[in-house]
């Protein structure tokens, strides 16, 4: 049985950071849909040509074509143990596509990221300046974070009914936050 955890929360809340370390310190695969994606565009891959310009306006890449490259990921050996999901679901189609995987797959919790709209512009456009993304501008953010509260917000909700969610507030040290992580699978 594949444990999945679900890191949700808007762009800039550091569900990144947080998730390349837990899954470093657990031995799970860390699986960023983004990143996946921005690998599909220097790759120049079909997926990628697609995808470039959603990315850089800040726009959601079609369900269909992230629901396909998710399970896929899904299914490499690296998943065995447990996968942490950062950045996926962002949409209620997304989120039903995980409860039609097969048994082998199960949500064991969903860490929500929260934080206030200027600290995340802010924080946004502080990595902007080293990230190198073409998404971490004043106009993508704004996208960004309106495409967050219309599609992928009513995910919590959504989550909430089958008592999934653990509500972590995303502002503060990096450890601290990594510390109240940690300590809700305990
Ligand atoms: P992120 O690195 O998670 O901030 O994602 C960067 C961008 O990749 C997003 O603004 C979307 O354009 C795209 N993206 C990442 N994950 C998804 C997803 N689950 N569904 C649709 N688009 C996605």
């Amino acid at each position: 049985m594949t444990n999945i955890i679900i890191f949700l929360g808007p762009p800039g809340a550091g569900k990144g950071t947080q998730a390349s370390r837990l899954a470093e310190d657990n031995n799970l695969a860390h699986i960023s849909t983004g990143d996946m994606l921005r690998g599909h565009v220097s790759n120049n891959t079909e997926l990628g040509k697609t995808a470039k310009s959603l990315l850089d306006e800040g726009k959601l890449v079609p369900d269909s074509l992230v629901i396909e490259m998710l399970i896929e990921r899904l299914n490499a050996d690296d998943c065995k143990n447990g996968a942490i999901l950062d950045g996926f679901p962002r949409t209620l189609a997304q989120a039903k596509s995980l409860e039609t995987l097969n048994e082998n797959f199960s949500i064991s919790k969903v860490i929500v990221f929260e934080a206030e709209q200027n600290e995340l512009i802010k924080r946004i456009l502080h990595r902007g300046e080293t990230s190198g993304r073409g998404d971490d501008t004043k106009e993508s953010i704004s996208v960004r974070l309106d495409v967050y509260k219309e599609d992928t917000e009513p995910l919590i909700e959504y989550y909430d009914k089958g008592n999934l969610t653990v509500k972590i507030n995303a502002v503060g040290e990096i450890d601290d936050i990594y510390n109240l992580i940690s300590r809700s699978f305990s």
